[in-house]
Formats: structure tokens, sequence, C-alpha cells
């Protein structure tokens, strides 16, 4: 399998392997890698892959996109990250381990936990594998990779719990200090792990983010002290999160002739991409809901046509924190497929993103092409979510997060009779304690090995906004 950029010249393909992607992130010319074609699934597969347990599909789908790893290695790979250990902790009162199980709400409606790894977010279900892979690859090639980036809250810990005592990988991983809450930093600040460094700046979440880009600009300090990073265009993410639509389509189903809807809480529109291309490859996925919350970028372009990012004071802080983006970085994937796979098309659009602008694909043949794709797209308000979750704990005994109750409150707008509705759980309740306790007046439970994890001895650098403070730091603790 080759895979190709998104903006690439389609008659001069510099195609690369997945291990030459890797560790990179975006394709030189700008655009995102994608595989040149979609492996495609066939009716004997799905039948056979139905009984698989989530490490074995995950090894059946990643070998589709994964050639130039022995079979063997991926396999070890794979099994050593979907295990018990890791996606079965979090889930209270839960015996019995199936990584991504799938709760029915009430026939027909059913939510995919996806949210039963270390930090607690479906981030986890490709970050864990990504630590794998890049201690894998690392240590074949013989190199080292420090891992810069700036979070505000899910990226970063999940970045981090994947990376921890990983070979060959060192994070440098920018917060904004004192903005996130006290279960975040202590997620975070108590690992101890020494290839692990927090460094907290005196600023907002923006400062820390120019902070990184600025950093990465300096190509020569880039080069020599290895800087990588693991943001939501990386690949092997996406094509991780595709193994669990898989996995919930045959937990929804009795047999590969019925379809399934999935809900999707999206910001970034990496994990409904992921959607999109389980469907490309043949899955009977009849409908991609798509929702966000008040950041409407992506609900705008699907019912519109119009793609127009908004700029940071355009951009809402909600109580969906995780769906706060104003410009979807994996949407120039879709948008690939959608225009028929033509690059020069993608660059033309996205030299007026890129400017700062926006594009209006209303009048084209492209947006009339649109339904083939499956999408149907809404979204939610700070007052739809608190609704939604008390009516999931009322009506239904659950309780969901608010980005969770964003793709259900989405999911029960748009859902249709004889097709199953599944709702992709992206994070657990007690990450966002304050808007369930808003919502029905009590804190969600905590799963055993975080409670009082607040107490915990921190490890973190405090820090004014200074590149060349944090250039320093790099330099210090990589030439330790
Ligand atoms: C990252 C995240 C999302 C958005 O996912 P995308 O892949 O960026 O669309 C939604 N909910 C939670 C809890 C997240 O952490």
């Amino acid at each position: 399998m080759r895979y190709l950029s998104t903006r690439g010249d389609s008659r001069n393909p510099s195609s690369k392997t997945f291990t030459e992607i890797l560790l990179g992130g975006l394709a030189p010319d700008g655009g995102l890698y994608l595989p040149e074609t979609y492996p495609q699934v066939s009716r004997a597969e799905l039948d056979q892959w139905r009984g698989l347990s989530y490490a074995d599909l995950a090894y059946a789908v990643l070998s589709k996109y994964i050639d130039d790893i022995p079979p063997a290695d991926l396999k070890a790979l794979v099994d050593k990250t979907y295990t018990a250990e890791v996606y079965c902790n979090a889930r209270i009162g839960d015996d019995a381990c199936d990584i991504t199980p799938l709760r029915w709400l009430e026939p027909g409606l059913g939510i995919l936990e996806l949210s039963n790894g270390p930090t607690l977010a479906f981030k986890d279900m490709a970050m864990q594998l990504l630590g794998n892979l890049f201690e894998y690859v690392l240590e074949k090639k013989g190199e080292q990779i420090n891992i810069l980036g700036a979070t505000s809250g899910d990226t970063g810990s999940a970045a981090e719990y994947a990376m921890r005592g990983k070979h060959g990988v060192r994070v440098f991983m920018l917060s904004p200090h004192g903005r996130m809450s006290a279960f975040q930093r202590a997620q975070m600040y108590s690992l101890q792990d020494e290839n692990i460094y927090n460094i907290a700046v005196r600023g907002m979440f923006d400062d820390a983010q120019d902070i990184v880009k600025a950093v990465s600009n300096d190509h020569a300090f880039k080069a020599k002290y290895k800087i990588g990073a693991v943001n939501s265009i990386n690949w092997a993410r996406v094509v991780a999160q595709i193994v669990y639509y898989f996995k919930g389509y045959f937990a929804a189903t009795q047999s590969n002739d019925e379809q399934v809807a999935f809900a999707v809480p999206s910001g970034n529109f990496g994990n409904i991409c992921a959607g999109h291309i389980a469907r490309m490859m043949g899955l009977p996925i009849g409908k991609l809901v798509m929702a966000t919350n008040e950041n409407d970028v992506l609900d705008e372009f699907f019912r519109t046509g119009v793609y127009r990012p908004r700029g940071t004071a355009e951009t809402h802080a909600t109580s969906s924190p995780s769906m706060d983006i104003s410009k979807a970085s994996n949407f120039e994937r879709f948008v690939f497929d959608l225009v028929g796979r033509d690059p020069s098309v993608v660059r033309e659009l996205w030299a007026k993103v890129d400017a700062g602008g926006s594009f209006d694909l209303s009048a084209t043949p492209f947006f009339a092409a649109l339904p083939q794709f499956g999408f149907v797209s809404g979204k939610s308000t700070h007052a739809d979510r608190l609704a939604t979750i008390r009516t999931a704990y009322e009506k239904y005994g659950v309780m969901v997060d608010t980005h969770t109750a964003d793709g259900l409150k989405v999911a029960l707008e748009l859902r249709s009779v004889g097709m199953p509705m599944v709702v992709l759980e992206t994070a657990l309740p007690a990450k966002f304690e304050e808007t369930i306790v808003e919502a029905l007046g009590r804190t969600p439970e905590r799963p055993a090995g975080l409670q009082g994890i607040e107490n915990l001895p921190q490890r973190v650098e405090v820090m004014d906004v200074s590149v060349d403070a944090v250039k320093q730091f790099i330099e210090r603790h990589v030439n330790a």
C-alpha cells in the first residue's frame, strides 16, 4: 500500500509507505496523506471478521494498510495494544472486557463505548497504538523523536499516556498554566515517567500553540532536535479509528445485510473521517451523522456547501471543549474524495483556506454528489446538551459526557426507522464534572484508579510565554 498527498501532483506521484509517513505530519506540499486506493472488504471477509476479537479485527483491518511491517510484528504490536489492562480499567463495575462494548439504550439506539482507556476519552483508541508503532519503528531505524505539542486537555494527556516509558520518544507538552481543570492537570502532571515533560506556560492555549508553531518553523532546530508531533492529521491515528466502526457494526447487527448509522461528535473531523473510510471499504454504513457544538463550521458545510473556517475570536468556548474547533484539520481528506480525488481541485480550494478565506461548493456537481457519501449533520447548544444529559440519565439510566451528549442529541433527531443508530461515546462524564453537576445535580463516578489523583505529587515546569525558554528547556533535556 502506497500513500499520496491530497495536494500532490497525480502525474508525478511521490508515494510513500506506511512507516515513511508514520513519524511525519503534513506532506511536503502541505497536503494530508491518504492511501492510493481504499482496500475493499469482501462479503466473505466481513462474515469472517464478525466473530473476531478487537485485537484480531484490528490486525485484519490494519494489515490492509500496513505492508512494510512484517505481519508477525504487526500482530504483536496490536496484541500488546488492545488488552483488557489498557482498555477495561475505566468502566465501573464491568467485569467482561470487550474493549469497545455496545450499550443499547433502547431497541435501535446504542452507545459504543470508546472511552474506557487510560485517559477516559476515545483518543486512547488510536493513540495507544501510535505509541507502540512509534517505539517499534524508531528502534528499527535507530532514531529518536522529541514530540512537541500544545494541549488544553484531551490530546495532550492521551499522547502522554501513550508515549510514557517508550524508548526513543520524549514528549514535551505545553499547557496553559492554571487554565485546565484540577482533574486534567492531575492526569498529566502526576506522570513521573522520565521521558514525559509537562510545561505550563503563563498564558492561554493559543500562546502555547504559537510557541509550538514557532519552534517547528525553526527548521534548523527542528532537524537538530528531531522535533515531531502527534496531532490529529497523523494517518496512523485515523487508520486505527477505522477498526471500531467495524466492531460497532458487528455488535449492532445480526448479519452483514443490515445497515447501521453512526453519530459522531466532531471537531477536527478525525473520528468521522475514519467512519467515511470504513464505508468506502465496503462496511454497510447507511448514514454518518456528523454532530458539532456551537462551533458549527462543519455542520454549515454539510447543510450549505460553504466551508468557512473561523478565526480565534469567532471560536466559542463551550461545555464540550474538545470540539471547540474552527478549522477542521482532517476535513481536507474527505474533500479530496468528494472532488473525485483530484489534487488540483484540493490545491485550489485550500489556497483560499490557507489565505484565511472560505470556499463554496454549493453550485458544483461535487455538492450534488454529497448524499452518495452518506453524511447528514446537526449541532447542539449548551442547553441542548444539558437536556440530553438529563434525558439519558432519566430515561435510560446512563450518564453521558457533554461531547457524547452532542452526538446523542443529533442522533435522536436524525434517526430513521429500521436502521440502528450507534452514537460514538468520546469521553466519560468524569472528565467534565462541572457540566454534569449543572445538568443532574450530582457528580459522576470516577473510575477506581483515578480517585484522589489531584493529591498525587506533580511534575511540571512553569514558564513565561517564551519561545527561547522552551527551546532551551528542550536542549537541556535532550542533551542530558
Ligand atoms: C477529540 C475529541 C472530539 C473530536 O474528535 P475529532 O476527531 O477531532 O472530530 C470529540 N470529543 C472528545 C471528548 C474529544 O476528545
